[in-house]
């Protein structure tokens, strides 16, 4: 399945650990012909070509210090310009702050584009918990299962091996999941006002099924993209 859209879509992607991101992202690359583009990918990648905004990453790098801004900016913007993303990009990773979006919405105007759309994944923060906190795994196969949606069919018995030993992730634990959703909250909480303020903010329940997440992702980037 693959729609075609009249404009190049610019998707900013947002969404917490959990809620199915790199799932959807994929998703919209086959449906859309788009391209995700991630922050450290694309550094890794223009570090390799040796362009000019890859040199100085990879200089800034090597001193052990974050690349800046503006070096991100300078290889998303060649990046945006290869024949391959002529479909439109989902960025993953940038912008993080609103100061970045701004940055980003700049350098968009220079080439005639815009955000077309800032997804926001939305959770419910207590089933959020509910939902990790219960995953555990088969030790000898690593079959998943979890404490509400997926009880082996014999208790204590893993139904694809048989073995009676499981395991469970130490950061799966309840209050490591809260962690992690309040840390995205605060980080992503000015990056939603802002693209609230520029209307071009769209809120999905990430709550749903994976399918039911893809149709309502399509309905969106059908409609901005239009
Ligand atoms: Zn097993």
């Amino acid at each position: 399945m693959s729609e075609v859209l009249t404009t190049p879509a610019v998707l900013i992607l947002l969404g917490p650990p959990g809620a199915g991101k790199g799932t959807q992202a994929r998703m919209l690359e086959e449906d859309f012909g788009l391209v995700q583009l991630s922050t450290g990918d694309l550094l890794r990648a223009a570090v390799a070509a040796g362009t000019e905004a890859g040199k100085q990453a990879k200089a800034v790098m090597e001193a052990g210090q974050l690349v800046s801004d503006e070096i991100v900016l300078a290889i998303l913007k060649d990046r945006m310009a290869a024949p391959d993303v002529a479909r439109g990009v989902i960025l993953d990773g940038f912008p993080r702050t609103d100061g970045q979006a701004a940055a980003l919405d700049a350098l968009l105007a220079a080439a005639g584009q815009k955000v077309t759309a800032a997804i926001s994944l939305e959770v419910d923060d207590e089933a959020m918990v509910g939902r990790v906190s219960g995953r555990y795994t088969c030790g000898t196969c690593g079959e998943g299962y979890h404490d509400e949606f997926k009880q082996p069919a014999v208790a204590g018995t893993c139904d694809k091996c048989g073995g009676t030993a499981f395991k469970r992730r130490a950061d799966d634990n309840a209050e490591t999941v809260r962690e992690r959703l309040k840390a995205y909250h605060a980080q992503t909480a000015p990056l939603i006002a802002y693209y609230e303020g520029k209307g071009v903010l769209e809120r999905i329940d990430a709550m749903g099924s994976i399918a039911g997440i893809r149709s309502a992702l399509s309905a969106i980037v059908s409609r901005v993209s239009a």
